[in-house]
């Protein structure tokens, strides 16, 4: 029986390995191993791609967007919108800041949040917005900046999904403020973790090249109390690499995601939908089902691997307790948590393999 993984990180790369492994030879032979000029260099390089003027790296996509709030002075006492289904990461960078997450729902079109929602939840202690563009998927960013222009709110992209996403033409991050994760299983994936701030405002700019190196620009001298928290030589030496390839890898996902849809749109299934507007990149292909246990076990017998992003959302996690949010506070993102499954999703998947992701859904749903 063919077999499809959920995703192959390894053959996602193989035809970037000797390039790869050529990039962590060159920082290991370079006798210097936190910031410098490997780091430099794929700042410059992601900022381009994505069309920013600056581009900080970090630590993993959770500094990204703890140190984009940090740079904007936000803490205790501030609220900040977040979807409710969303990763935790979004969350718990408003929580490390001393800030609440006010939680807001999706559209059930997108499953990206409801500027409506937005709007309804805004206090005069709320100071920023964070949209997630979802598995890839752009949000809708000139009513949502309208929205935090109207009540002068600062807006943080958490774009940890959607590396070369277009929104109206436009790459996701070519204006505003975006965090980005480069967590191997993303789209642009290290070898590691890893991540990024990019922004068209000096001032955050600065901010988080100073707070991700201990409040330090000039050594031993401490301006701020700052994070440890810097995008690693090897990373990014290897990050430059695979950025080469992203387009690429991003078209072998639309490529797949399409004839997943053409399938799946003529039998009926609930399949993720494209507002005219968005070019989305397929960091995950996402259906829902209503009797999504057995379906998954089906499909795992006829060996096509699944995953589910993501089974809890964060207000129902022990970790958020604290804010007491029952069960039932919000019903969309506790049903789509109960119901999304993601199929695979792999740059280096063959036809053969989508053909069989797709005969087999279509047997099993
Ligand atoms: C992966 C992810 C993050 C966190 O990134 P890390 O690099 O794992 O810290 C944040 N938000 C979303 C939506 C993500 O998918």
């Amino acid at each position: 029986m063919l077999k499809v993984p959920f995703l192959n990180l390894l053959a996602a790369h193989a035809e970037q390995q000797d390039q790869i492994e050529k990039a962590l030879l060159r920082v290991a032979r370079a006798g210097s191993y936190v910031l410098g000029p490997e780091l430099e260099a794929f700042e410059e390089a992601f900022a381009a791609y994505v069309g920013s003027p600056h581009c900080a790296g970090v630590a993993n996509g959770l500094d990204a967007l703890r140190l984009g709030l940090m740079s904007k002075g936000i803490g205790p006492g501030d609220e900040v919108i977040v979807p409710s289904n969303t990763y935790i990461a979004t969350w718990l960078a408003v929580s490390q800041c001393g800030a609440t997450p006010v939680p807001v729902e999706p559209l059930v079109s997108t499953y990206n949040i409801d500027p409506e929602a937005v709007r309804t939840a805004i206090t005069n202690r709320t100071k920023a917005i964070i949209p997630v563009h979802l598995y890839g998927q752009p949000a809708d960013m000139d009513t949502l900046n309208a929205i935090a222009q109207e009540h002068d709110l600062f807006v943080l992209e958490d774009a940890a999904q959607a590396h070369g996403a277009r929104y109206k033409s436009r790459r996701i991050g070519s204006s505003g403020t975006a965090a980005w994760s480069f967590y191997p299983s993303k789209n642009l994936g290290a070898l590691g973790d890893g991540g990024a701030l990019t922004t068209d405002d000096s001032e955050i700019a600065d901010r988080t090249l100073l707070l991700r190196n201990y409040g330090s620009i000039v050594k031993y001298e401490n301006d701020v109390q700052g994070l440890n928290s810097r995008l690693d030589p090897i990373q990014a030496a290897v990050l430059q690499v695979k950025l080469t390839a992203l387009d690429t890898m991003i078209s072998r996902r639309q490529h797949i995601a399409k004839r997943y849809s053409d399938a799946f749109s003529a039998a009926g299934l609930c399949i993720p939908f494209v507002p005219s507007w968005a070019d989305p990149v397929w960091h995950l292909y996402v259906l829902r089902h209503h009797d999504r246990a057995s379906f998954q076990k089906r499909l795992a017998d006829s060996g096509v691997g699944t995953v589910i992003h993501y089974p809890i959302p964060p207000h129902l996690q022990k970790a958020y307790a604290d804010l007491g949010l029952l069960r039932g506070s919000f019903p969309l993102a506790e049903q789509f948590a109960g119901e999304v499954i993601s199929l695979p999703m792999c740059p280096a998947q063959t036809d053969e393999q989508t053909h069989h992701v797709i005969e087999s859904v279509l047997r099993v749903a």
